[in-house]
């Protein structure tokens, strides 16, 4: 068919196409464990379903601005700033369904045909993709394992010019679980001063950290947040993927550009949602340290289950829950490796559906229970001692 040439670069998530492959098994008889979609597996807080149900019952249904409904603008930008030592006014908030259209639109305002654009590799594939939609040039910086999945610094420097319109950070990291540390951010803060870029930081698992640590935002650094857009949203942290509610913090007059964009495409995101949102910021956050007690508990399982299989090694994630070990002694591609897994009975990603740097890796998902993971380690094992 004759597309148009900026779409031609798109492909599907790696992680549905596992699934896909998964429920193809599945429908045979063979019992798989999944590990491969990036998403909560508790229940959305019982407090906030019914504020959202509530919502609904009484008529709250209807369209609302397309930046979002002033309450939660308001509500958000109380939260974020103190989260990050920061003030934040309610113009500077758009409330998008998901936090995905945030990373989208910033990108489509600023990025011009030519623009390169610095994002990490191994990364969530959405950058690379709306990296194109926009005809930027992608300019992928590895995530260095020996530093903790922060960015390579030596090849930042080189990558970085006069052309580099936007720099994207995600720390917490989807696929690797590293943060990037207060100095790297510096570092990286300088730069884009140096060259006027902007940065998107995704801070999307911001709540989702282990060990009492705190993952630092590039925002707060002096003369930063004039030029920063910060994702964060709902779907992590208050286990709410379906309902489709993310912000982004930004510039006035960049917001009210996102919010043009927002206007004549989704237009607006849902009421009811919005209602639960505020329900989830403003309510008690006990629900969520279970969470993410959980969560530690799980991925300590992981990381020393991991670390016990031969050929295999594992950073401890800082924060999200993605563990990504190393496989390259294993002397399989990450592809070949997730194939055999899956026979094996275990869904997981291949690092490379992550870039090219994410090759040698697996991205395995802890939002599973206790048991299945114990269980899946056993049948992982298993396939690493049969190569
Ligand atoms: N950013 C990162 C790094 C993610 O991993 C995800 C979801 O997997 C998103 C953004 C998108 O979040 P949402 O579901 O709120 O659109």
């Amino acid at each position: 068919m004759n597309f148009a040439q900026r779409t031609n670069h798109l492909r599907p998530e790696g992680a549905y196409q596992v699934l896909a492959r998964a429920q193809e098994l599945e429908a045979q008889g063979k019992d798989i464990i999944h590990l491969e979609i990036g998403e909560p597996d508790f229940a959305t807080p019982a407090h906030v379903s019914l504020a959202g149900i509530r919502a609904i019952a009484t008529g709250q249904t209807r369209y609302n601005p397309p930046a979002g409904m002033t309450p939660l603008r308001e509500v958000i930008a109380e939260y974020a700033g103190r989260m990050r030592g920061i003030l934040i006014n309610m113009n500077q908030v758009v409330v998008s369904p998901g936090a995905k259209p945030n990373l989208f639109f910033p990108t489509l305002a600023l990025v011009n045909p030519g623009d390169e654009v610095i994002y990490p590799d191994p990364g969530f594939p959405t950058y690379e993709a709306m990296i194109g939609v926009a005809g930027g040039k992608a300019v992928p910086v590895p995530l260095l394992e020996k530093n903790g999945f922060s960015f390579d610094l030596e090849a930042f420097d080189r990558l970085i010019n006069s052309k580099t319109k936007l720099i994207i950070l995600n720390s917490p990291s989807n696929p690797t679980g590293g943060v990037i540390p207060q100095h790297d951010l510096e570092h990286i803060a300088q730069a884009a001063i140096r060259y006027q870029a902007w940065v998107l930081s995704d801070e999307i698992y911001n709540q989702l950290l282990y060990d009492g640590l705190v993952a630092p935002s590039i925002a707060s650094i002096p003369g930063m947040q004039e030029r920063t857009i910060i994702i964060d949203g709902f779907s992590k942290t208050y286990a709410m993927t379906g309902w489709r509610l993310g912000y982004g913090i930004m510039p006035e007059e960049l917001a009210r550009r996102v919010g043009l964009l927002l206007t004549h495409s989704v237009g607006c995101t849902a009421h009811f949602t919005q209602v639960a949102g505020i329900e989830a910021l403003t309510g008690p956050q006990d629900y969520v340290l279970m969470m993410v007690e959980e969560y530690k508990r799980r991925r300590d399982l992981v990381v020393k289950g991991l670390n016990e299989i031969p050929t295999v090694s594992c950073l401890e994630p800082q924060g999200s829950f993605y563990a990504f070990p190393n496989i390259q002694e294993t002397g399989k591609s990450s592809d070949e490796l997730a194939n055999l897994m899956l026979e094996g009975g275990v869904a997981v990603l291949p690092g490379s559906a992550f870039g090219k740097y994410g090759e040698g890796y697996l991205r395995i998902v802890f939002a599973n229970s206790y048991e299945n993971i114990g269980k899946a380690l056993r049948r992982m094992e298993k396939v690493i001692r049969g190569l």
